[in-house]
């Protein structure tokens, strides 16, 4: 393994990464992991990529967990990067559409367990706990099965039906909560030390964000590594946004792409648009959107605490973000459905929407490479579906 300490993402302060934590212990920001970019290199090669199996944990030596163990796997990672059909494509625009559906549970929220399970099990963690408004609680109930360890999931009650019923399948504990996954959260934080749960929620402990960095290598591997123009991602907690960027500053490290970066845009829904109103208002960090409410639950995060990161690589990549109305998701999920063949989930149809509103604000322009990521599978929400 090639781990070398946890780095605070805000005040910078090295903790060891050899005990279960979560948030820097002088600031409480999200910390992050340091890789020894040139020890992983004398194994890792963009060549030897060509031999290994497709699983995410291809990219092993820049991944944390000591070589020896077996990770708690579900094949996850490996997914497809489709070019969009003529009749998605707008102008001369090189649409592509990273289709993370395929993930275990559906969604990409199965890269990020399936690392940071592996380390918490390794380290010595029993019980997991997790607030989720959709698919952060399956990933993390599959893989705590698999792991052999316990599951405790927090939901809001309007949560699709479909996780829900998933993480009992999964023999998971689940409660649901009259409220946000804010409130889910502060019931985690409440209980977890009196009931001995680690706390796995989005950038409080630092490696699902390692497991979504495997989306920038992929992307860059599947690219024959020239990274695309402008990347489109639907933003809740932000850890795939995080993640692709700390991937990209670990490529160039390694020397496998160069200082080219794509424009990065948070894509976000009307009713639940914390990194729109921050990014728009020049704000450093994103205060919390209250009555927050839309049908992409994945996007139903009112306050995130790697805001301050997001905000930051929107600007450095000079992206932007997009807000997205629950109806125009609705309708553009069916125009994709009827041109891609792909069910998407409302997510990932305001990736869609987002893109055609940049097109035409003239925000992207001819011949640029353009990649969407639809996140997560439609059938998953069937209620906004209906009808
Ligand atoms: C969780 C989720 C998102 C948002 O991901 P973050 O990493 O929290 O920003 C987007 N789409 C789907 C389907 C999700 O489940
Ligand atoms: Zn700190």
């Amino acid at each position: 393994m090639f781990l070398k300490h946890l780095e605070c993402s805000a005040c910078g302060r090295c903790h060891e990464w050899s005990r279960l934590q979560n948030l820097c212990v002088s600031c409480q920001k999200p910390l992050l992991a340091i890789v020894d970019l040139a020890a992983a290199s004398r194994t890792l090669t963009r060549e030897s990529l060509a031999t290994r199996e497709k699983s995410l944990w291809r990219y092993r030596e820049v991944l944390p967990l000591p070589g020896e163990l077996e990770p708690v796997s579900l094949g996850e990672g490996g997914t497809p990067l489709l070019r969009a059909s003529g009749s998605c494509r707008t102008g001369d625009i090189d649409l592509w559409i990273k289709e993370e559906s395929l993930n275990p549970t559906q969604s990409f929220k199965a890269r990020g367990m399936t690392v940071a399970v592996s380390m918490a099990k390794y380290l010595g963690a029993e019980k997991l706990a997790v607030p989720s408004a959709g698919n952060a609680g399956g990933a993390l109930a599959a893989y705590a099965a698999r792991a052999g360890l316990e599951a405790h999931i927090f939901m809001p009650r309007d949560t699709p039906r479909a996780n829900i019923i998933e993480c009992r399948e999964l023999a998971a504990h689940v409660t649901l909560i009259d409220g946000l996954i804010t409130d889910c959260a502060a019931e985690i934080a409440r209980r977890k030390e009196k009931e001995g749960w680690f706390d796995m929620s989005t950038l409080k402990e630092p490696y699902r964000v390692e497991g979504k960095k495997t989306l920038g290598y992929e992307l860059a591997e599947q690219f024959a590594w020239q990274l695309p123009d402008v990347i489109l991602y639907p933003t809740g907690g932000g850890t795939g946004l995080i993640g692709m960027w700390k991937a990209f500053d670990e490529m160039e490290m390694l020397g496998w792409i160069g200082k080219k970066r794509p424009r990065m845009f948070a894509v976000q829904a009307t009713g639940c648009a914390p990194m729109v109103r921050a990014f728009e208002a020049g704000e450093k960090t994103a205060a919390e959107f209250s009555d927050a409410h839309t049908i992409a639950s994945g996007l139903r995060v009112p306050k995130a605490i790697g805001d301050f990161l997001i905000l930051n690589i929107l600007r450095q990549s000079k992206g932007g973000a997009v807000a997205v109305d629950d109806e125009e998701m609705i309708r553009v999920a069916r125009d994709v459905g009827s041109k891609e063949g792909l069910f998407v989930c409302p997510e990932g149809a305001a990736c869609f929407a987002a893109f055609k509103s940049l097109h035409r604000a003239g925000k992207v322009g001819s011949g640029e490479q353009v990649v969407i990521f639809n996140t997560g599978s439609g059938i998953k929400y069937l209620e906004c579906y209906n009808g």
